[in-house]
C-alpha cells in the first residue's frame, strides 16, 4: 500500500517524540508499505519564528515572514530523517518546492495550485520513505510561500492526492473526531466515521480537529482520510463521502463555541437596503458576522440582532455608530458572555423534530434559548456562558450520543 501520514507540531514536539514517530514510520516501511510522511514544525517553533521577525518590525513583510516560519517544518523534516536512517530506514526529506507544491495568492495565506509528485514519485519507487515538509510551497514567481496556519493538514491531504495514496492518515494528539469535547462531555464518543461535511460543521463550529480548507480539499478531490493518535495504535476516525446508511445517526457530534457576544441594532427603518448597509457597515471593520436574526417590532420598525466573537465586539460598536445617527431613535445593544451550542448532523434531513429535543432538553434543564439559527445540518442556539457545558451535556444525552 502507498500510505501518506501526517504527523502534527505536538506529534513531532520533542527528540522523543520524533523518535516516536520514527519508530511508527519504520513498522509501516517492514510491512513492505511506501511511506510519505508529512510534517509540521515542532510545535511552538512557528509562534517563536514569529515572535523573531516582530523583534526587528511590527510590521514585516509577509513575503520575508514566509521565508522565516517556512524553516520550522525544513528543521522537523531533517530531523526525522536522520532519526530515520538511525533505525537503518532509507528516507529522503523534501522541502515543498521538491515535493512539487506549486502555490498561489498571499503569502502567509497561499492556496495550493498545484502538486507535480515526480520527484516523491521518484523517491518512493526507489524503496525509500519520502519525508516533506508540510505548510509550504513555491509560487509561479519563485517565491517561498506558506499556507495559513494549521496549513500541513491541507499539504498532507493535497500530497496524498497527487501520489495516489490508498490511505491518508492525520495523526495528532486527539484519538479521532469525537461526539463532543471530551473535557465538557465526559461521556462522549469517539466516532468511527464522520462525513466531510459533518465534520466540516463541526470544525466552523468550534471543534478544531483539523484546519478546514484541508478537509474542504479533501471533499473537492474525494480523498478519504483517518484521524487517530500518534501516541498509541487505536483506530481513529474516518472522514469520508457521504454514505446512505449514514442518515440514519440522526446527530453526529455537538459543539459548543465559547466566548460569543451578541450585538442587536433597534429602530432600523422597514425598507429596502438597510440589511445591506449594516453588514457592510460592520464587514468593512473587518467583524466576522455569524449568527443573523431580524424582525419587524411592535412599531413597525425592524430590529437585527448579531452574534460574533467577544473580541469582535469593540469593533462591531465602532462601525455601528456611523449608522446610529440615521436611525429613528434606535440603539444598540450588546451582550457579551454568551456561548453557542451545536447540534450536527446529516440525518437530520431525513429525521424531524430534531430541533424540538434539542430545545425540549434545553427547556427542561432550565437553560434558556437566546438566538437560534438552521442549516440543512445544523441547528445552532446561543446560551448564558455559564451554562454552556451544562447545555451541551444535556443535548448530548438528549440524542444519546454517550452510548
Ligand atoms: N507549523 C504551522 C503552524 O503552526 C503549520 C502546521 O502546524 O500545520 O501553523
Ligand atoms: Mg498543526
Amino acid at each position: 500500500m502507498r500510505i501518506v501520514q501526517k504527523y502534527g507540531g505536538t506529534s513531532v514536539g520533542s527528540y522523543d517524540r520524533i523518535r516516536n514517530v520514527a519508530n511508527r514510520v519504520k513498522a509501516l516501511y517492514d510491512e513492505g508499505n511506501e511511506v510519505a510522511v508529512v510534517v509540521s514544525a515542532m510545535s511552538g517553533m512557528t509562534n517563536k519564528l514569529l515572535g523573531m521577525a516582530k523583534e526587528m518590525s511590527d510590521n514585516p513583510s509577509e513575503r520575508e515572514m514566509d521565508v522565516l516560519v517556512s524553516t520550522g517544518e525544513q528543521q522537523s523534516i531533517a530531523l526525522l530523517t536522520i532519526a530515520l536512517h538511525e533505525l537503518g530506514i532509507p528516507a529522503v526529506s523534501v522541502t515543498g518546492r521538491q515535493a512539487g507544491v506549486t502555490t498561489k495568492g498571499s503569502n502567509t495565506r497561499a492556496r495550493i495550485q498545484d502538486i507535480d509528485p515526480t520527484y516523491m514519485n521518484k523517491i518512493l519507487s526507489e524503496g525509500k520513505v519520502v519525508v516533506a515538509a508540510g505548510f509550504q510551497g513555491l509560487n509561479e514567481e519563485g517565491e517561498i510561500q506558506t499556507l495559513g496556519r494549521g496549513g500541513s493538514d491541507l499539504s498532507a491531504i493535497a500530497l496524498a492526492h497527487a501520489v495516489g495514496a490508498d490511505l491518508c492518515q492525520i495523526l495528532t494528539d486527539v484519538n479521532g473526531v469525537y461526539t463532543s469535547d471530551p473535557r465538557v462531555v465526559k461521556n462522549a464518543q469517539k466516532m468511527d466515521e464522520i462525513s466531510y461535511d459533518e465534520l466540516l460543521e463541526l470544525a466552523s463550529v468550534g471543534t478544531k480537529v483539523m484546519q478546514s480548507r484541508s478537509v474542504e480539499f479533501a471533499k473537492k478531490f474525494g480523498v478519504p482520510f483517518e484521524v487517530r493518535s500518534s501516541l498509541n495504535n487505536e483506530p481513529g476516525t474516518l472522514v469520508i463521502e457521504e454514505k446512505p446508511s449514514m442518515e440514519s445517526v440522526v446527530i453526529r457530534g455537538v459543539s459548543i463555541e465559547r466566548n460569543q457576544a451578541r450585538v442587536t441594532v433597534t429602530g432600523i427603518p422597514d425598507e429596502p437596503g438597510w440589511s445591506g448597509k449594516i453588514l457592510k457597515a460592520l464587514g468593512e471593520s473587518e467583524v466576522n458576522i455569524d449568527m443573523i436574526v431580524s424582525n419587524i417590532a411592535n412599531d413597525g420598525f425592524a430590529r437585527h440582532s448579531f452574534t460574533m466573537n467577544s473580541d469582535d465586539l469593540g469593533r462591531a460598536q465602532a462601525a455601528l455608530k456611523t449608522i446610529l445617527a440615521d436611525l429613528a431613535g434606535g440603539q444598540i445593544e450588546t451582550e457579551a458572555g454568551i456561548a453557542k451550542l451545536s447540534c450536527v448532523g446529516i440525518g437530520m434531513r431525513s429525521h424531524s423534530g430534531v430541533a424540538a429535543t434539542m430545545f425540549d432538553a434545553l427547556g427542561e434543564a432550565g437553560i434558556n434559548i437566546g438566538m437560534i439559527s438552521t442549516s440543512e445540518i445544523k441547528i445552532s442556539v446561543t446560551v448564558e456562558e455559564a451554562e454552556i457545558e451544562k447545555a451541551a451535556q444535556v443535548v448530548h444525552d438528549a440524542f444519546e450520543l454517550g452510548a
